[in-house]
């Protein structure tokens, strides 16, 4: 039987909603492989809400997982109709102080909540750069994005977080004055937050723009043929990232087998032209940049926010690009997406500069593998019969594998947020697994949030 929600109705506001008896597969989310099946699901309209909720789940020993964007792909959930889900989708207010120096995110915001107020406001906030991504729910695990070379990651721009701890209480926990010796509910929070609390809102940085011009970037895919890839790795293994630029390679069928590389120029044209001239030197087969509003930054990455369907994805951490190892995993996806109903996988490839990343020290917060890796890959199996689950997985460990064994790493690693869920802890967590363990011993003893990549 699925859960009774009578008694938490009345405890609650009057714009929060309850949707009861959730027999079907949830629709909110990106990937049905794996997702959590709740028996109930609570939409609170405030924080107050989110802490009732979670009160009276306590009260009653309900299950509960809190949902964002709900693109979360990991195969650790286990939410069944024994439990709730928290969906934050009333929860979306955008909010700046008066200089545009600091804005306050709601807990359900989405990137695209975010970038439209930004726009509007004239100030640059770090986001994750699809517009579909909870903003917290990408933060919480570190936070990649294309302004990254600039304010670094999402996690170093946050300067407070509203937290409904594992006892249910509401807190605040804020920046401390100096960076050597952060709490220990701050430092995880920062790379493993979903492990130990909602949070309901949070206050980060946000940047101004004294020039309007900053508003725009230079942005769009290069097509490649397929047999340009060693070409196109080559290139971006020893391109010199300013940290005004980034890149996202996609490799997929469009219709025919193509590789995109989605170039990011924090300025003109012509200055993005000569800094990724190296890639216009390959000859690609088509060019689609153009200098683009910052609320269109993310709107090529639309279609990898449909939601439904199944989208099981393996991802690592890189330290080097071999082409070779490239050509092994693009010939796994040609393999993958050749069978019916799979022709929309893909494969993933972030680079990104990271100095700015790498100046703040490791121990600031549970985020692993700043001065490690330099590259990320993933690929997804994306198709909508269950029957292919097995033939997907084979598929995903089998690219997985092959890019692991020139990853350059001493301790193979995956971003939290890119993780399946077969994983050793310690590709997940590096070295903050001893120390969140200790932290999840003391702050969340009964885990109740224990759906993430468990650290039990
Ligand atoms: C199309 C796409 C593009 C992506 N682009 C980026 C990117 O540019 N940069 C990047 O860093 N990552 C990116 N990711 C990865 C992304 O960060 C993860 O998928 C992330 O977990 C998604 O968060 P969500 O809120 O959308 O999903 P959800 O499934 O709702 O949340 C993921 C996890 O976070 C927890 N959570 C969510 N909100 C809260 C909260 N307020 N308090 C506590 N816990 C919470 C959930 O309980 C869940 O365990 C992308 C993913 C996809 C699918």
């Amino acid at each position: 039987m699925a859960v009774d929600l009578s008694s938490l109705r009345p405890l609650l506001s009057p714009g929060a909603r309850i949707d009861e008896n959730v027999t079907t597969t949830l629709p909110l989310r990106l990937s049905e492989y794996k997702a959590p099946q709740p028996g109930g699901i609570v939409h609170p309209a405030t924080e107050k809400d989110v802490q009732t909720t979670v009160q009276w789940a306590i009260a009653y020993s309900v299950p509960f997982l809190v949902q964002n964007g709900g693109n979360g792909w990991a195969t650790t959930f286990k939410l069944n109709h024994q439990g709730i889900l928290i969906q934050l989708d009333q929860m979306r207010a955008i909010a700046f102080n008066v200089a545009g120096t600091e804005v306050t995110v709601s807990g359900g915001a989405l990137v695209s909540d975010v970038v439209t107020a930004a726009s509007a406001r004239g100030s640059l906030v770090t986001t994750g750069t699809c517009n579909c991504v909870g903003q917290l729910g990408a933060i919480l695990g570190g936070g990649f994005n294309n302004l990254v070379g600039q304010y670094g990651l999402g996690i170093d721009n946050l300067l407070a977080l509203n937290v409904v701890t594992p006892d249910g209480l509401a807190i605040t926990i804020k920046k401390p004055k100096t960076a050597s010796a952060p709490s220990d509910l701050w430092w995880a929070m920062r790379g493993a937050g979903p492990n130990f609390g909602v949070v309901t809102s949070a206050v980060m940085k946000a940047y101004p723009v004294g020039n309007v011009a900053r508003l725009s970037a230079w942005t769009g895919p290069l097509v490649f043929r397929p047999d340009q890839l060693e070409a196109v790795i080559s290139a971006l293994r020893n391109l010199s990232l300013t940290p005004l630029m980034a890149v996202a390679v996609t490799i997929i069928n469009a219709p025919q087998p193509s590789i995109f590389a989605t170039l990011f120029y924090h300025g003109s044209a012509d200055a993005g032209r000569a800094a990724f001239k190296v890639l216009f030197d390959i000859k690609p087969v088509s060019d689609f940049t153009a200098v683009t509003p910052y609320t269109d930054w993310n709107a090529g990455s639309d279609t990898a926010c449909i939601k439904g369907g199944r989208r099981p994805t393996w991802a690592v951490g890189l330290a080097s690009l071999d082409p070779l190892t490239w050509r092994k995993t693009y010939t796994v996806w040609a393999e993958l997406s050749q069978q019916p109903g799979a022709e929309r996988s893909s494969i993933l490839l972030n680079v990104l500069p990271l100095d700015k990343v790498r100046s703040v020290p490791d121990a600031a917060s549970a985020y692993p593998f700043r001065n490690t890796v330099k590259f990320f890959a993933s690929l997804t199996a994306s198709y909508s019969d269950p029957a292919f689950d097995a033939t997907a997985v084979s598929y995903g460990q089998k690219a997985r594998a092959i890019w692991q064994a020139t990853d350059g790493l001493a301790q193979h690693s995956t971003y939290i947020n890119n993780a399946f869920g077969d994983e050793n802890l310690k590709t997940i967590y590096g070295d903050s697994l001893p120390r969140l363990r200790l932290l999840k011993q003391k702050i969340d003893p009964h885990r109740r949030f224990n759906e993430w990549f468990p650290l039990s």
